[in-house]
C-alpha cells in the first residue's frame, strides 16, 4: 500500500455504504455558527460538511464488524460475546482481568474513584480532559510531566509524548507516598497525538515500580503508538504491532481504554488490571455505574464489534494508511507555511493557533477564533485544544494553544482531505484581517462543551 512521498495515500478499502454530506452556502454557514453561539460543539451534523471535531467514536466499521453485530447474544449474564471480547483483550494486552465499559471515561471514573482521594497526586505525561476531570473530582492533583520538547509545537522529535523521567523520579522521591499510580497516555492526545517510545515506557515502569507505585496506561491509541515505535525506534522495524503491544503492556499494571479510538467502534471501552483485589472492587463499582460485568453498559453486539475492531486496528495496511492520511494533510498545510505541531501525530493535525494569529492577544482566544474561521470558510469542523478547554485546570498548564483536525478512521477519502487543506489555506491567506472572540458564558467543569462566544468589540 505504500504511496510515493507527498502523493495521496491509496485507501486500503472500498466503499460499500455511503452517507450523503452537503456543503452549506456561506450565508447558511454564517447563520449556523451564530445559532451555535460560536461554539462548534453546538453545531448539528447537517451544518457540517467535513467533521474533524474528533476521531472518537466516529470510525467507519468494517463489513466484518457489521457482521459481528448480527451475532449479538443479548444474554444479561454470561454472553458468548463477552467471552470473545474478554479473550481478545486478554490476548492483545496480557492483562488477566478485563472489564467492559461504555466508554473510556467510565473506566476512568472507576479507577480514580478507587485510587484517587484527598491529597493524592497523579502524574501523567499529559492528562486528557476527562482524565483530568476524574482526578480533580476525586480531590486529587493532576500533574503533567511531558518532556519539555512537548511544549514547543514547531520542534521535531520522534517521541514528543515521552515523560520527563527525571521529573517523575523527583516527584516520586518527594511525594511517592501520595502517588497511588503513575499514568502514561499513548499516544498523547492533548499534546498533539504524539507517541511515547518503548524506551521511555520502560523507564516509567522501572521508576514507578522502584517506588512501589503501580503503572497504568491510557491505551486509547496504543496501536497508533506501537506503529510509531515500529517506524521510528531503533531496532523495531522487524517487529509486529502485536509483539510491540505485548511488550508495552507487560510494563504496566493495568489500563483504561476508550475503544472509540483504536477499538474502531462507535461506543465502548475497557478497564484492565493485574491486581486481583483491586479488580474485585472495580467490579463492584462497574455494577453500580455500568451494569453487570459481562456487558458493562453495552449491548452484547457492541462487545462483539469491539472484539473484531481491537484486532483490525493492529493491521499494518490500515495503520500505514491512517497515519499516512494524517501525514499527507500535515504536509499540505506545512508546505503552505502554516505553523503546525511537528512532527505529524497519529490521529490528527494540530495547528499552532498562537503563531497562526499572533495579533490576537490571549484574550482574543486564537484557538477558538481559528476553529470558527475554518468552519466559516469551508464547513469544516475542528476543535480548540487550549485556553478554552484547559483554562480552568489546576495544574496551571495552558502552554499550548492548538486547533486539532482529528481524522476519523476509515471515513474520509483523500479528496475530502484536499478540501480541508484548501479551506485552511484560504483562512491562512486572510489571517491578518481575522478578528478575535471572547467567552460570554462558561460553566465550571469541562466548559468547552457548553461555553458561548461572541466577537471581541473593536
Ligand atoms: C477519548 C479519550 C479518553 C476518554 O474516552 P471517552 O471514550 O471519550 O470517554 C481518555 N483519554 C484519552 C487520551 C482520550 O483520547
Amino acid at each position: 500500500m505504500p504511496s510515493p512521498a507527498g502523493e495521496p495515500r491509496v485507501e486500503p478499502y472500498r466503499i460499500k455504504v455511503v452517507e450523503p454530506i452537503r456543503l452549506l452556502s456561506r450565508e447558511e454557514r454564517e447563520a449556523a455558527i451564530h445559532r451555535a453561539h460560536f461554539n462548534l460543539f453546538n453545531l448539528t451534523s447537517d451544518d457540517i460538511f467535513i467533521d474533524l471535531l474528533t476521531d472518537s467514536g466516529t470510525s467507519a466499521m468494517s463489513d466484518r464488524q457489521w457482521a459481528a453485530m448480527m451475532i449479538g447474544d443479548e444474554t444479561y449474564a454470561g454472553s458468548r460475546n463477552f467471552r470473545h471480547f474478554e479473550e481478545t483483550a486478554r490476548r492483545i494486552t496480557g492483562f488477566p482481568y478485563i472489564l467492559p465499559t461504555h466508554q473510556g471515561r467510565a473506566a476512568e471514573n472507576i479507577l480514580f474513584s478507587l485510587l484517587g482521594g484527598e491529597g493524592k497526586v497523579i502524574p501523567n505525561n499529559m492528562h486528557f480532559d476527562t482524565t483530568q476531570e476524574h482526578v480533580l473530582r476525586n480531590h486529587s492533583k493532576p500533574v503533567n510531566l511531558a518532556i519539555r520538547e512537548a511544549y514547543d509545537p514547531a520542534l521535531d522529535h520522534p517521541f514528543k509524548g515521552n515523560m520527563d523521567l527525571e521529573r517523575l523520579e523527583h516527584l516520586l522521591a518527594e511525594q511517592g507516598h501520595h502517588v497511588p499510580l503513575v499514568m502514561a497516555t499513548i499516544t498523547n492526545n492533548t499534546g498533539g497525538g504524539q507517541p511515547v517510545s518503548l524506551e521511555n515506557l520502560r523507564g516509567i515502569s522501572r521508576i514507578a515500580h522502584a517506588h512501589g507505585v503501580p503503572f497504568y496506561l491510557d491505551m486509547c491509541r496504543w496501536a497508533e503508538n506501537a506503529y510509531f515505535i515500529q517506524q521510528r525506534e531503533p531496532g523495531m522495524r522487524g517487529r509486529s504491532i502485536a509483539e510491540i503491544g505485548r511488550e508495552i503492556f507487560a510494563l504496566a499494571d493495568g489500563a483504561t481504554m476508550s475503544a472509540k479510538k483504536d477499538g474502531l467502534v462507535n461506543i465502548g471501552g475497557l478497564l484492565a488490571t493485574r491486581d486481583r483485589e483491586l479488580f474485585d472492587r472495580m467490579r463492584e463499582l462497574l455494577i453500580v455505574y455500568e451494569g453487570f460485568p459481562t456487558y458493562g453498559g453495552l449491548a452484547r453486539r457492541d462487545l462483539e464489534a469491539m472484539a473484531v475492531g481491537l484486532e483490525e486496528a493492529m493491521e499494518t495496511d490500515y495503520l500505514e494508511h491512517r497515519t499516512g492520511q494524517v501525514a499527507w494533510l500535515w504536509s499540505q498545510l506545512h508546505d503552505a507555511g502554516i505553523p503546525l505541531m511537528s512532527p505529524p501525530g497519529g490521529h490528527g493535525v494540530y495547528i499552532d493557533a498562537r503563531s497562526f494569529l499572533p495579533h490576537l492577544a490571549h484574550e482574543g482566544l486564537p484557538g477558538q477564533t481559528l476553529a470558527i474561521e475554518i468552519y466559516r470558510e469551508g464547513g469544516v469542523r475542528t476543535v480548540e485544544i487550549g485556553g478554552v478547554m484547559f483554562g480552568n485546570d489546576s495544574s496551571g498548564e495552558t502552554a499550548l494553544e492548538l486547533v486539532r483536525l482529528a481524522i476519523p478512521r476509515r471515513v474520509y477519502t483523500m479528496s475530502h482531505l484536499a478540501h480541508v487543506a484548501r479551506t485552511v489555506q484560504a483562512v491562512w491567506e486572510r489571517r491578518k484581517s481575522v478578528r478575535g472572540f471572547r467567552m460570554t458564558e462558561a460553566s465550571e467543569h469541562l466548559r468547552h462543551f457548553t461555553a458561548k462566544f461572541g466577537p471581541l468589540d473593536h
